[in-house]
């Protein structure tokens, strides 16, 4: 196995191998890019290290060969004395990970070969400038030494000097600082600063490998879910330097503005710097476009070579560069980050620019990012007093009175306060009041801490890990930095997509994006922005190429047409459970308490025409689509009282000698239908096989709303969905009593009503016996939510706060698998289910219900396996669009 790679070697293709940089150094050498010459490790060496703790043996020869042969190009020898060629060492992951070693410079300097430098180069100051940060970098990234000890040491330095800035220290005094630098080391690493440069290089090398398994790099390969065995590649690079003088200097470019994608001049510089003096911020940089004065041949080249990576990459790049006495050297090159909306309007400029195509595009975004454009945002104008900041966990801009505790978060929003919930950290006692509040807000955690993983389950805002917020829950109150204090009841503002934190109250101004499919904004006309051009276009682009079909998750009209304005092509899930409830919950009762026949029947009857009526509107609002209607699926009990609050009530009446003999049957009843495990209880299907003409009741108000649509000369087209099928005959049951009753609606009203009756599948022995249950159904929808809980058997609504933080920061899972379908589990079921169902019935149409019709990663899953189209709640519906059509591609 080869480990070394020459920059000439490589290509941007080989990030597994090279690491994002090494792979990109060599695609700009191969361009004819004036990148300095070097090589790379690759990470299967780094592989070799982590796994055996030995570094591979043919590795050190290979190093050798290739350090020979870049000696002999620069006619230098590393470290050699009157004439030193220096290297940096520099990792490069396939990501670019926070956390990970970074880069040492002016490798191969040494006592005797800084004098060298210094000579060659006409420049004391330069030589021993270089010397003192190679020996401040390597001490602290190499030998782990404490790296404020030695900015410290600069900075007596500099008073000492009274001078403000590092440019204005003299050889002289960097002469001395090295010296101080050298016993720094010594005394807190225990060894001399190596002179040998081979060995600096060596040790180097191996500090990089060590640092892939740093704490803070694991952690955030956890939160970003980066597999913990890629390596990291290792790139050892001819210096050129920055620090030579005013005709040098480095900076830092993007080849468009990552925050509107608009073609212009964007970057930074610094004159007479190295490295990450740019962003380190210890001098003022200047504006990009200043170097066209500065430097105009370089600058012209620079903007140049922007425009051949732009044109090669056919994307956003950023760049990191160096000028050496008018000599441009490109050192770094990468797609570059950009924010959400930006990633639309480059994707669509790039398009205009014949770059790539539509299929290219649409890779370009992904619905993450869409979700994030159709959060309400804070006005952008608005004057604001950030004062803190910390994880962006779960986006949203919440604004409320501060309180610190559950209790009162509870009792301010019953009474229509809005609060913001604010914590050290959560835990699962804090749930009522996560729900009661606006957002949530934490000094401690990270992404997958209790507060972010529950507030992104319950799509609310959460600013998590807010270091600098003193959080004082005893006293109710937290200190910020300067010493305010915020009080309970004071108004503060948290924003989820940004981490900010802000004092008082911000004003939210909706998204232009939710105007836009809300029909309030128009692409083209005069108020639409850039934005919502590129999203609509993107839209356009996702729904010419997918294949799924996405319909909502919505109960009533409103939702429906809602639903239908943002693009679904139907009802995937109408719930009839609300149609229970409110008023009707009196009927509900008498129905649940019947004991005889009459009486229920007359309760049917009175809920018969109000059921009808939910649904005449719900098809007059989807007319020409199908919309699914589940028959009532959840535990009887949920409609009756609260046990305890009844038992009260009955006590009471009983004590007082009141009348409670109604109460007192519904006690009963209420007793007579609790369940240990209602979620696995009395419930769907089974409710309609116990309870006589329940499900008969819903069918004719079904079938009878469709005649009735018909005769207003509408297309309805509606689906009866049976839940919690577990075996074909019930389904069997239900069916032959439901095709009794629609054939006596289509007699009576001489309308053909083509109404089509299928299942959920939803419990683990459907998905098994699938290929029975088609005989009798004529779609399947998945409700991937029950067949998760029953997969794995574990209950979502008591899970999700209590161990499933503990699952995560252990790596169990990646993510709830209530969030992204579980793919090995639950995934194959559904793959195995679809294929059985098709085989007794090739035109079984399939569906999907559960929340992860919304999700992501999951909507390109169930592209995969060939269903025809997803549900989702109303606002997921673009997010669901736009997955499916990048499935497709
Ligand atoms: P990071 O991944 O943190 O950006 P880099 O390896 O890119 O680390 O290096 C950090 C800084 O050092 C960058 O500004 C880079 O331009 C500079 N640098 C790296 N190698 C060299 C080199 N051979 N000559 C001059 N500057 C270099
Ligand atoms: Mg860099
Ligand atoms: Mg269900």
């Amino acid at each position: 196995m080869k480990f070394v790679y020459d920059f000439t070697e490589g290509n941007k293709d080989l990030k597994d191998l090279l690491g994002g940089k090494g792979a990109n150094l060599a695609e700009m050498t191969n361009l004819g890019l004036p990148v300095p010459p070097g090589f790379t490790i690759t990470t299967e060496a780094c592989k070799v290290y982590l796994e055996s703790g030995e570094e591979p043996a043919a590795l050190r020869d290979e190093v050798s060969a290739h350090l020979a042969a870049l000696e002999e190009r620069m006619g230098k020898k590393l470290g050699q004395a009157d004439d030193p060629l220096l290297v940096s060492v520099r990792s490069g992951a396939k990501f670019s990970m926070p956390g990970m070693m970074d880069t040492v410079l002016n490798i191969g300097l040494s006592d005797k070969s800084v004098q060298g430098l210094a000579k060659q180069a006409g420049d004391d100051r330069f030589a021993w400038d270089s010397y003192r940060r190679l020996i401040q970098m390597f001490g602290k990234t190499v030998l782990g030494v404490d790296g404020e000890l030695f900015e410290d040491a600069l900075e007596a330095a500099k008073a000492a000097k009274k001078v403000t800035v590092d440019t204005e220290l003299e050889a002289a005094d960097l002469k001395k600082l090295v010296t101080k630098f050298k016993k720094i080391v010594k005394t807190e690493a225990g060894r001399d600063f190596p002179q040998d440069p081979r060995e600096q290089m060596d040790l180097a090398i191996k500090a990089v490998f060590d640092s892939w398994n740093g704490d803070r790099a694991k952690l955030y390969r956890r939160q970003e879910r980066i597999p913990h065995d890629l390596g990291t590649a290792v790139n050892v690079c001819s210096m050129v330097f920055g620090n030579l003088g005013p005709d040098s200097g480095t900076g830092v470019a993007f080849t468009r503005d990552p925050a509107s994608g608009h073609q212009g001049v964007y970057g930074d510089y610094l004159q007479n710097a190295q490295g990450e003096d740019v962003v380190a911020g210890i001098r003022n940089t200047v504006p990009l476009a200043e170097l066209e004065r500065i430097d105009k041949n370089s600058y012209d080249q620079l903007m140049q070579i922007m425009e051949t990576l732009e044109n090669h990459y056919k994307d956003l790049c950023d760049i990191e560069f160096t000028i050496e006495r008018g000599r441009l050297w490109m050192l770094q090159t990468r797609v570059g980050k950009r924010t959400a909306g930006a990633a639309f309007r480059i994707a669509t400029q790039l398009v205009d620019q014949g770059l790539i195509d539509e299929a290219e595009a649409l890779t370009r975004v992904n619905g993450a990012q869409l979700a994030q454009l159709m959060f309400p945002r804070f006005d952008e104008n608005a004057k604001v007093e950030q004062v803190g900041r910390g994880i962006a966990a779960s986006p949203g801009a919440a604004v409320g009175k501060a309180v610190f505790d559950s209790y009162t978060a509870v009792k301010w929003s019953r009474s229509g306060e809005k609060v913001i919930l604010i914590r050290r950290e959560t835990n699962p006692d804090d749930l009522d009041g996560m729900i009661a509040a606006e957002g949530i807000l934490t000094s401690r955690g990270g992404k997958t801490s209790h507060a972010a993983v529950v507030a992104r389950g319950m799509g609310k805002t959460c600013v998590c890990g807010a270091e600098e917020l003193e959080v004082d829950t005893k006293r109710r109150r937290m200190t910020v930095p300067g010493g305010r204090v915020v009080e309970e009841g004071d108004l503060i503002s948290i924003d989820g997509s940004t981490g900010k934190v802000y004092l008082g109250e911000v004003p939210v101004v909706p998204s232009p994006v939710v105007e836009y499919f809300e029909g309030r904004m128009h692409p083209g006309a005069d108020d639409a922005d850039e934005l919502v051009e590129a999203v609509h276009r993107m839209m356009a682009f996702a729904d010419r190429k997918r294949r799924l079909r996405v319909r909502a998750n919505a109960d009533n009209a409103e939702d429906a047409l809602r639903a239908r304005r943002f693009g679904a092509q139907g009802i995937g899930l109408c719930r009839t459970e609300h149609m229970f409830l409110g008023d009707r919950r009196e009927l509900v009762e008498r129905l649940i308490l019947a004991d005889t026949e009459n009486e229920r029947e007359e309760c049917l009857k009175a809920l018969l025409p109000q059921q009808k009526q939910d649904f005449v509107e719900l098809f007059e609002a989807m007319d020409g689509l199908p919309v699914t209607i589940r028959l009532l699926d959840p535990p009887l009990h949920e409609f009756l009282p609260d046990i305890t609050e009844l038992s009260v009530r009955v006590a009471l009446a009983e004590s007082r000698q009141e009348p409670h003999e109604n109460d007192l049957r519904l006690l009963q009843a209420v007793h007579r239908l609790h369940e240990q495990n209602p979620m696995l209880g009395l419930r769907g299907v089974r409710l309609g096989l116990v309870i006589p003409g329940l499900f008969t009741m819903q069918v004719r108000a079904i079938a009878e709303a469709a005649a009735e649509r018909r005769a207003a000369k509408g297309d309805p087209r509606a689906e009866v969905m049976i839940p919690l099928v577990g075996t074909v005959q019930e389904l069997e049951i239900v069916r032959e009593e439901a095709d009794r009753v629609i054939a006596e609606v289509q007699e009576a009203t001489g309308t053909e009503l083509k109404l089509a009756i299928g299942t959920m599948i939803e419990l683990p022995r459907a998905a098994l016996t699938a290929g029975q249950i088609a005989e009798a159904a004529e779609f399947f929808s998945f409700g991937t939510n029950d067949l998760t809980q029953t997969v794995w058997g574990f209950s979502r609504d008591d899970v999700e706060a209590s161990f499933f933080t503990a699952y995560l920061e252990k790596g169990i899972f990646g993510v709830s698998p209530f969030e992204t379908i579980d793919k090995d589990g639950v995934g194959s079921l559904v793959e195995l289910a679809a294929r059985a169902g098709r085989t007794t019935r090739p035109d079984l149409k399939l569906g999907v219900c559960g929340e992860h019709g919304g999700d992501p990663e999951s909507v390109h899953f169930f592209h995969e396996v060939g269903l025809d189209y997803v549900s989702c709640s109303p606002f997921r519906i673009p997010v669901a669009r736009l997955e499916a059509g990048r499935a497709a591609v």
